[in-house]
């Protein structure tokens, strides 16, 4: 048995058909007996259509509200991905950040992650439960809801994945894995089988957005085994 933390981007999760696909994922790996939390984006394109509301109310759209607003979409995904996996017999629980808790500093738009309690994903992990958690979303010590800053639920499941001691932190995207650059731009770009954290910091800090840079601060400084694997491919 292996205690695993999956995460899925907005593109894995942005419609039914996706939703369908990862709970199928999530289900192969429960099958195969491991332990395991789902980290969840929004779906594709929600955080942006937030992001501009809070733009079209006000320009002056105070930080600690936008957070509120921004934060939502990785709610409706969880809930949704949590509901379907019920309603097809494997049991599961959402905890949004505030209920695990997530506790984050307090400069809204790009927290940083101080402390994650782990006691009650073990619980929920220990009653057999997959555990399915927003990425992206933390709250202070104040108890504000703050946002980890774009592409943030990527730092959100490594940060988890340290938190619960996990054996590996697979991050599905929609590409199969880390290359040598984008290989939506550049047609042959060359796949990694295997990247030094210290290579993949200086990716993502050039804009390599496959990871958060923090995420890969995050998994550096804990010995976190990242995995990039595409949730459009049939692994199993
Ligand atoms: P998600 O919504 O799953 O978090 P992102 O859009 O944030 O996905 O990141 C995946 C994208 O990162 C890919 O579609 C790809 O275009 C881009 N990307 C940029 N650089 C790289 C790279 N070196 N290797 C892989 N993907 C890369
Ligand atoms: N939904 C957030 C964003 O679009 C966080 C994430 O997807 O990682 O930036
Ligand atoms: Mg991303």
């Amino acid at each position: 048995m292996s205690r695993i933390v999956m995460k899925f981007g907005g593109t894995s999760v942005g419609s039914v058909e996706r939703i369908n696909h990862v709970a199928d994922i999530v289900r192969s790996e429960v099958d195969a007996k491991n332990q395991v939390v789902v980290v969840l984006s929004a779906m594709a394109g929600e955080t942006d259509r937030l992001v501009n509301l809070t733009k079209d109310l006000s320009k002056d759209f105070p930080a600690s509200e936008y957070d509120v607003v921004i934060s939502s979409g990785e709610q409706v995904s969880v809930g949704a991905l949590s509901g379907l996996l019920n309603s097809s017999g494997v049991k599961s629980q959402s905890l949004l950040g505030w209920q695990v808790p997530i506790v984050t500093s307090s400069d809204h738009k790009s927290s940083r992650i101080e402390a994650i309690s782990s006691k009650i994903i073990l619980k929920l992990l220990e009653e057999n439960n997959v555990v399915i958690i927003p990425g992206f979303q933390g709250i202070t010590s104040e108890g504000r809801v703050t946002t980890l800053g774009r592409g943030g639920s990527d730092t959100s499941a490594v940060a988890i994945a340290a938190a619960i001691k996990a054996d590996f932190c697979d991050i599905y995207t929609d590409v199969d894995g880390v290359y040598t650059t984008d290989p939506n731009k550049v047609p042959d770009a060359k796949r990694l089988d295997k990247i030094s954290y210290e290579e993949m910091l200086e990716m993502a800090s050039l804009g390599a957005k496959v990871l958060q840079t923090r995420s890969v601060e995050t998994a550096m400084n804990n010995d976190v085994v990242l995995r990039v694997l595409s949730s459009f491919f049939r692994y199993w």
